[in-house]
């Protein structure tokens, strides 16, 4: 049985794409059946793995009803990882889905299958607390909350934890949060350094031991539709997926 992560923060501009697809990268290159999930109409994700952004079927027609998750699936150029695709349509979703009551749980009915099909299900959410990331955190089993190391870092924090809150007590149980990721850190600078600390002081047990650099090559991975492992995978960004990856696994 697999195990759902969404990769979630209401900020757009976070790193929660280019976490999802990387540590997806990363865990099928471990030898583990991944799927990634692309849940943000802006498709960010599916063109980071090198797929067209207006695939059909997509997980727009699977919130539909109208094909079933494992038939949407596609291979990607790294062994192991299939994507299921998002479309600019899906936007659409945001507006149908409120209209119909009980629609919160659609994701998550839609993705059962998908369970048996990979030992990791990673859904990559848009930049909201709208209708599809509610849909993403009812259907997950564990959220990884990727966390911008600049001045703002904390402001959204408090908001989308109580959030999670509120999914886990009225929708969905399960809902435990895998850790926070401090993204885009830059060591160098005192800044970098006081908002390291500062997050880990008010999260102390949240927070991913690992910290994702600021590094050129993982802004560029994505113009070459590949993760960074692929396109750089000697270097410091590689390497910090790669640890993030085996802190997600050990963490269960
Ligand atoms: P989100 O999905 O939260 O909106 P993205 O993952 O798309 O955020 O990241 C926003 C931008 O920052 C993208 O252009 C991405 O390539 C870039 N980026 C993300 N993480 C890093 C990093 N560690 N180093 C350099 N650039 C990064
Ligand atoms: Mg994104």
């Amino acid at each position: 049985m697999g195990t759902i992560y969404a990769i979630a923060n209401q900020k757009g501009g976070v790193g929660k794409t280019t976490t999802a697809v990387n540590v997806a990268a990363c865990i099928a290159e471990a030898g583990y059946a991944t799927i990634l999930v692309d849940v943000d109409p802006q498709a960010n994700a599916t063109v980071g793995l090198g797929c067209p952004k207006d695939s059909t079927p997509n997980v727009y027609d699977v919130l539909a009803g109208s094909v079933e998750a494992r038939a949407a699936l596609v291979a990607t150029d790294v062994p192991g990882l299939r994507l299921l695709p998002a479309h600019p349509d899906l936007a659409a979703a945001n507006v149908e889905l409120p209209r119909e009551p009980g629609s919160e749980v659609r994701l998550r009915d839609a993705l059962q299958g998908l369970r048996d099909e990979a030992a990791y299900v990673l859904l990559d959410c848009p930049p909201s607390l709208g209708p599809l990331t509610i849909n993403a955190l009812v259907a997950a089993d564990r959220v990884i909350v990727p966390v911008q190391t600049e001045y703002f870092a904390l402001e959204g924090l408090a908001g989308l934890l109580d959030t999670l809150a509120l999914v886990q007590r009225e929708l969905n149980p399960r809902l435990s949060v895998a850790g926070m990721l401090l993204t885009m850190h830059d060591g160098r600078t005192r800044l970098g350094r006081d908002v390291e600390r500062e997050v880990r002081e008010h999260f102390p047990d949240l927070v991913f031991d690992t910290v994702i650099p600021r590094n050129v090559r993982i802004g560029e991975a994505p113009s070459f539709g590949r993760p960074v492992i692929h396109h750089d995978p000697h270097c410091a960004g590689a390497d910090a997926y790669f640890e993030l990856a085996k802190e997600v696994a050990a963490r269960g």
